[in-house]
């Protein structure tokens, strides 16, 4: 069958994007960190049911603490690049993206000890605003992207989005990019396997979609943040609906990974890619 990627995007509580509590960059080394706690905690996670994932590294984080980048990797694990400063895509110009992409990447490969690959945007950003995205991603050094989200959603989304991984030629190289899993439920692209939609549907319904898809010949892509496995993190100010979304089901959520370890064969992407990468048209 099929393997399930799954991945974590290793940033902090206070991260959540474009919420009236939302502190900017010059005020994160004064907040509270839990990030290395919870890291921690993911990778025992990981070790318990002896499964190797993709950790997209924050920046910012990796900078804070560099030592979570080499634990990680010194635990089997992939490191890929979350960019520096978690500043939306479509808020950025195609210069700007790029330094911020190259310098994370150039980072977490010092750290590492190991090319970095990989590439997941802050809120799968990139839309069709965003129509220099993969060129640029090229051009920053990476292989491949899992940005996309082919759904509507807050931050962007992009509609008509291909579902399964694919290729993509830009000017200066190619690139594999694998979009955010989604299946179809009457007839509408629908996510049930990351963040708040893993945080809110009940695990059997999750298994199932995921089961649908990997019938269907394509791997599911898992992802979560530290922070989610962490109900009693501090809370940012924002409104009722995104409060919701932000904060639902986080007593369920390490339950829920316990049990998607326990039920998926697992891998991170560049494992993926080096059984499948010949099979992505
Ligand atoms: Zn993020």
């Amino acid at each position: 069958m099929m393997p399930a990627i799954f991945t974590i995007d290793v940033e902090d509580w206070f991260h959540i994007l474009e919420v009236a509590g939302t502190p900017p960059l010059e005020d994160w080394d004064r907040l509270p960190s839990r990030v290395e706690a919870n890291f921690r905690r993911f990778l025992n996670l990981c070790d318990t049911a002896g499964v190797k994932v993709t950790c997209f590294f924050l920046g910012w984080v990796a900078a804070r603490f560099p030592h979570l980048v080499r634990e990680a990797a010194a635990r089997g694990h992939e490191i890929a690049s979350h960019g520096y400063a978690h500043r939306l895509i479509y808020h950025q110009s195609p210069a700007e993206f790029f330094e911020d992409a190259r310098r994370t990447r150039l980072l977490l490969e010092d750290l590492g000890g190991a090319p970095v690959q990989g590439y997941r945007g802050a809120g799968f950003s990139v839309t069709e605003e965003t129509p220099w995205f993969f060129e640029e991603l090229v051009n920053a050094g990476y292989e491949y992207d899992s940005t996309l989200f082919p759904a509507p959603r807050g931050h962007g989304g992009l509609k008509g989005g291909r579902y399964a991984p694919y290729r993509i030629e830009t000017p200066s190289g190619p690139l594999v990019e694998f979009p955010i899993t989604v299946t179809e439920i009457w007839g509408k692209p629908r996510c049930f396997f990351g963040g708040g939609y893993l945080r809110l549907f009940p695990y059997a319904l999750v298994r199932r979609m995921a089961q649908m898809v990997l019938e269907e010949g394509r791997p599911v892509i898992f992802y979560a943040h530290p922070r989610e496995i962490d109900p009693d993190h501090p809370r940012l100010a924002m409104n009722l609906h995104r409060r919701f979304k932000s904060y639902v089901g986080l007593r369920g959520m390490e339950g829920k990974i316990r049990k998607i370890f326990r039920d998926f064969p697992i891998t991170g992407f560049a494992c993926f890619r080096a059984e499948y990468g010949d099979s992505i048209q």
